[in-house]
């Protein structure tokens, strides 16, 4: 019998799982163990937590386990007395409880001699030697399997590369965004300081406005690009037997580009472009790893084009609008370099291209800017 570890109970490590329970045979049983610090019932950082105004990202319609069946998920819902339409941003609560459902029917289903085990705790060390994985996990002895996949998502935030290190000792500072009662340290009338402007900006500042939080939200990234609106728009064909054929990565960007004005040309909004490429993203993305320009291509993409920022972060709009005129929340372009424990943030702006301007936090006394202008601006209290 194969032995199998997953590390990493996230939905990376949930779908592994039912995908292995699905196909097992009993002419070939596996042996499952899936290990994470989490509890059983969680589902990594983005699917672990009860509030429904924590939404996915992704419409309802777009979400389903199988790529076969895209709007499983929401026949899922909807059969549980769910109102919901194909464009619904639906709680993610609700989708871990979706994958940990399939999970469980898969446990129920599976070929006899097929075994499962949850397995909660820090996993700290892999030995491999004489062709089997040798697991070690805190306060337990160590498990041998065939086997080791990592599932283990990403890790907290980095610090932003500041001069003052001792500046990140403050309590003022929070590094892990994810941390539960993140928000219970500020007062009502707080400065709040965001560092990026992507999915999880959108949740704190959500979570701020819910609370009828009165202080100023600020949210600074680094080309000081919104997350885009998801919306309604008609699909765009695939042409990802095109892409298939290209030989270099810069010959995949033209084609994508290629199939953008094209998109514009026809009136179609561009985001149905990358949108078909969707279901066959990962073997696109496969094919990069192995690609010895995947690394210019990045570059040209992120730098070049911005075009990865400007497609990817998509949320849902009614949250998106926390940064319309009128609210507290302000979104600008930069960097942070440095900060004084003492004094306030300062940003000073610098011109970046077409994608408006950049930014970059200093200590001072005095300012932070507007993303219109290039060098003074406004005071955050720290
Ligand atoms: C706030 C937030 C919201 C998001 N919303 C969406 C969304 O709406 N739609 C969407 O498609 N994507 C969303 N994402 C992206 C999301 O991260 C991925 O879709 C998916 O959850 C990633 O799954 P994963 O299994 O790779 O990683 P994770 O979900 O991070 O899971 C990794 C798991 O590994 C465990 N682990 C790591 N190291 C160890 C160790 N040493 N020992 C034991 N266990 C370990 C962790 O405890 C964790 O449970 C969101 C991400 C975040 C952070």
């Amino acid at each position: 019998m194969s032995r199998i570890a997953i590390i990493g109970a996230g939905l990376s490590g949930r779908l592994l799982a039912l995908n292995l329970l699905r196909f097992a045979s009993s002419d070939a049983a596996i042996s499952v163990r899936m290990l994470d610090r989490g509890d059983e019932r969680d589902m990594g950082p983005a699917y672990s937590y009860e509030a429904d105004y924590l939404l996915l990202n992704v419409p309802a319609g777009r979400m389903g386990a199988f790529p076969e069946d895209p709007e499983h998920f929401l026949t899922w819902n909807r059969d549980r007395g769910a109102h919901a339409g194909p464009w619904d941003f639906l709680p993610r609560r609700l989708y871990r409880d979706y994958i940990l459902a399939l999970v469980r029917e898969a446990l129920q289903a599976r070929a006899g001699g097929t075994t499962f085990e949850h397995v909660r705790g820090e996993v700290t060390d892999i030995d491999t030697e004489g062709g089997c994985a040798t697991i070690h996990v805190e306060d337990k002895g160590p498990i041998v399997v065939d086997k080791a996949v990592l599932a283990l998502g990403n890790f907290p935030p980095r610090h932003p590369p500041i001069e003052n290190r001792s500046a990140l000792e403050s309590e003022r500072y929070i590094r892990n965004p994810w941390d539960p009662g993140v928000l219970d340290c500020l007062s009502r009338r707080d400065t709040v300081f965001l560092i990026g402007t992507g999915q999880t900006t959108v949740d704190l500042a959500v979570a701020l406005h819910r609370r009828a939080h009165e202080g100023r939200i600020i949210a600074l990234s680094r080309r000081g690009l919104l997350p885009l609106a998801h919306g309604g728009f008609d699909p765009y064909e695939s042409f990802f037997e095109e892409v298939k054929e290209s030989k270099t990565i810069l010959d995949t960007f033209r084609i994508v580009c290629k199939h953008l004005d094209r998109a514009e040309s026809m009136g179609i909004d561009k985001r149905a472009v990358i949108d078909s490429l969707r279901p066959d993203t990962q073997t696109i993305w496969l094919g990069l790893s192995r690609t010895r320009s995947a690394g210019s291509f990045v570059i040209s993409f992120v730098t070049g084009r911005s075009f990865v920022a400007e497609f990817r972060r998509r949320a849902k709009p009614s949250s998106t609008r926390c940064a319309d005129p009128g609210s507290s929340t302000s979104w600008r372009g930069g960097s942070v370099t440095s900060r004084s424990p003492r004094r306030p943030w300062r940003c000073t702006t610098s011109p970046a291209g077409a994608l408006g301007t950049r930014s970059r936090l200093r200590p001072s006394s005095s300012t932070v800017s507007d993303r219109s202008q290039t060098t003074a601006g406004s005071t955050i209290p720290w």
